[in-house]
């Protein structure tokens, strides 16, 4: 996952990484903790042409990542796609110590640089962190997921209850003792 920035073209140029997520150091922790499951490797395009003093890298990762429903616990597999522009810069000195942060003052835009130092940009952690990215905050397994029932635990996609069948017989049951406001 490396771009040789020295010879790159000013039209740019086309690169494809197919690599297995347990080469990324975090997602191997979150497969072990099992948040999450990876059974096909990430295939990640990119396109890195030089911008100015910059290198500009626009991409495209997709892969299978295997979640467990944060509603009935089931696990599925959804297709995980996640486009992304990376800029980075060897003009930043990732060691900015103390003593330096006062003479450096950072622009907003500069803040959004990845510094890279030599002739070689290294994806490996910009990709990692547009995977997490890329992943959902709530995974569900269906979006109308009905969930556990939260008395019995009962699958409720499987099949109702029946503390949900004595909540719904009244319809009216969830309005009683509710205070309208005073017109
Ligand atoms: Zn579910
Ligand atoms: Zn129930």
């Amino acid at each position: 996952m490396k771009i040789e920035t020295k010879h790159l073209p000013s039209e740019g140029i086309s690169l494809t990484f197919e690599v297995g997520a347990r080469e990324f150091s975090v997602l191997n922790e979150m497969m072990d903790n099992a948040e999450c499951a990876f059974d096909h490797p990430i295939q990640i395009q990119v396109e890195a042409a030089p911008e100015h003093d910059l290198i500009k890298v626009k991409g495209t990762l997709s892969t299978i990542v295997g979640l467990s429903c944060s509603r009935c616990l089931a696990d599925f597999q959804e297709p995980l796609r996640r486009r992304f522009t990376l800029r980075f810069s060897n003009a930043i000195a990732s060691d900015i110590g103390p003593a330096g942060a006062d003479e450096i003052e950072l622009s907003a835009e500069q803040m959004d640089l990845m510094p890279f130092d030599g002739e070689v940009i290294d994806l490996r952690e910009a990709i990692q962190e547009q995977v997490i990215l890329a992943l959902p905050f709530k995974p569900l397994c269906k979006e109308d997921c009905k969930g556990l029932c939260p008395r019995c635990g009962a699958d409720l996609n499987a099949a109702p209850c029946q503390c949900e069948v004595d909540t719904k017989t009244n319809p009216f049951a969830e309005l009683k003792g509710r205070h309208w406001p005073a017109r």
